[in-house]
């Protein structure tokens, strides 16, 4: 397995024609941080930070989650690490975190997760945010925030950091030398608010894995649904077309995190819409690498521009056959 990771390790991702394509990884624990040298990733674009909740017997207490943060700062050196605050509620289920009491979620991915919890349980993004503002003292922090659903959720959690930086500065602790904070596109409402949010955020990363399910109202875990609809198909590609034309005007850095990523033909995909950042799992670096290395971007952005003006219904088969024709 080492073996398998070294062979890609040190290529750069390149396309044909020059582009450097930023490629990351998702982690979410300590033992994953062995897989940025391994890989040779530009860095985490996706740092689950539920995952410490979700193995705990306890809510971690904040000296635990800041020894985390910490070491996994430490462990990527200068690449950088984007922390996403808890994802959790809905199906991720926390023993020691009471659900409103007696109620059940007849839609968990729907219901009271991520930030929806975070903001209203108040105390664990207050823990959170101090947590990591202490963890990257004199670095730079980048937070990200799930499930961003309206512009003014991301305002919210954003000033709950921003309070936490004001009583450190207070304390004279030694602060981050910046912060950046981006957002999760995970709900189809945030893509028709981009024009308030972008200018606020440092970054936005899509999580194609819930926006799927939503846009196509099909649960992703569900045996029967989980294949049925497509990455590649024209209401997906469409809907990550106008994302990147409507942040382009302004300049947020934009990365795809979700799984579809990870997929030779879904990234080659990604790549002709103008994506140019993604964060995938770290057993799909390597053969995503050597894709980019295949790729002329000029060429499948034309392709691209084509299929989302005339889409097919199989549209795997066109990009499959395209691949194919063009050596990929
Ligand atoms: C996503 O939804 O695409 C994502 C990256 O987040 P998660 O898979 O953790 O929900
Ligand atoms: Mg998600």
């Amino acid at each position: 397995r080492q073996a398998h990771y070294a062979t890609m390790r040190d290529v750069e991702p390149i396309t044909r024609d020059g582009q450097r394509i930023t490629v990351m990884i998702n982690a979410g624990l300590r033992d994953d941080m062995p897989m940025l040298p391994l890989t040779g990733a530009d860095g985490i674009g996706l740092f689950r930070t539920e995952f410490q909740f979700l193995v705990s017997a306890t809510m971690p207490q904040r000296e635990r989650q800041t020894r985390l943060y910490r070491d996994v700062l430490e462990a990527a050196g200068d690449r950088p690490v984007v922390f996403r605050t808890v994802d959790i509620g809905g199906d991720k289920v926390l023993p020691y975190l009471r659900h409103n009491e007696g109620e059940t979620e007849e839609n968990p991915a729907m219901g009271w997760r991520a930030l929806r919890v975070a903001l209203e349980r108040d105390g664990l993004l207050k823990v959170q945010a101090r947590s990591l503002i202490e963890a990257a003292a004199g670095r730079t922090l980048n937070v990200m925030f799930p499930m961003v659903t309206e512009p003014w959720e991301f305002d919210a959690a954003k000033a709950v950091f921003e309070s936490q930086v004001a009583f450190l500065r207070k304390q004279k602790k030694v602060l981050p030398e910046a912060i950046r904070y981006g957002a999760m596109l995970e709900v189809p409402a945030l893509a028709e608010c981009l024009d308030i949010l972008a200018p606020r955020l440092s970054f936005l990363s899509i999580g194609t894995n819930d926006l799927t399910q939503f846009l196509f109202a099909a649960d992703r875990a569900h045996p029967k649904l989980a294949e049925r609809y497509d990455w590649l198909s024209p209401a997906i590609l469409r809907f990550l077309a106008r994302v990147v034309r409507d942040v382009a005007p302004h300049g947020t850095a934009l990365t795809v995190c979700g799984e579809m990523g990870g997929r030779r033909l879904e990234a080659l995909a990604l790549l002709g819409l103008g994506i140019t950042r993604l964060s995938i799992t770290p057993a799909a670096v390597g053969p995503i690498k050597e894709l980019i290395g295949q790729v002329d971007l000029g060429e499948i952005r034309r392709a691209m521009e084509g299929w989302l003006r005339e889409p097919q219904a199989d549209m795997r088969r066109v990009v499959s056959q395209w691949a194919s024709a063009h050596g990929i």
